[in-house]
């Protein structure tokens, strides 16, 4: 089997793997599998294989992932923590991609249904996805206050609730860390959204 392909087998591009180790992100790669030497057209796909062994970028849509503990993916994932590996992970924020976690060594993605939770950057506008994990905000119940009462109080309650030592967003926030920066897009958001209607 391994004269078949006697390309000068750096053997792993790690983005290449990933891809099809998970079919569950990419559901049409069998056929790749079997085309073994592809060399009709004379294509080599050989894009800027990283050398290094941590894999910075999500192998699916290829923006660089924010690293995060290892305890942030044990406290969010939904599947068997037997899955952990002794490899750093990263969180994948691009809301149309499906990956949510990717491993530095580029062998293992997990989506958002491998999650306890949905995933604000996954759905930014979705009434009723927390954009604050902690205290339960969501674009939904922002919306409302704003419509009641004409502001948001998110931001101070949350900053309340941080003075009063009661978030644990490492373990509630499928990012790890801090929500605020988020819950004040939202909230501007939202607002911009219900303007043209209070205009009227
Ligand atoms: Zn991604």
């Amino acid at each position: 089997m391994s004269d078949c392909c006697s390309v000068p087998s750096d053997s792993a591009d790690p983005r290449a793997r990933a891809e099809m180790a998970f079919t569950v992100v990419a559901p049409d790669q069998s056929a790749a599998a079997d085309d073994c030497c592809s060399t009709n057209g004379g294509e080599t796909s050989t894009a800027a294989a990283p050398q290094a062994a941590t894999v910075q970028h999500c192998p699916v849509c290829g923006k660089r992932g924010k690293k995060v503990d290892t305890q942030t993916v044990k406290a969010m994932l939904s599947v068997s923590l037997e899955e952990i590996r002794p490899v750093g992970y990263r969180f994948c924020r691009t809301e149309a991609c499906t990956v949510v976690y990717f491993a530095e060594d580029g062998s293992q993605v997990f989506g958002e249904t491998a999650l306890r939770e949905q995933v604000h950057q996954k759905h930014l506008d979705a009434e009723d996805v927390f954009v604050c994990y902690c205290f339960r905000h969501t674009p939904g119940t922002i919306r409302e206050e704003i419509m009641i009462t004409g502001e948001s109080t998110a931001v101070a309650r949350i900053n309340a609730g941080i003075k009063a030592g009661q978030c644990a967003c490492e373990v509630r926030n499928p990012q790890g860390s801090c929500c605020l920066g988020n819950v004040t897009a939202t909230v501007k958001r939202v607002q911009a959204a219900l303007e043209p209607m209070a205009a009227d």
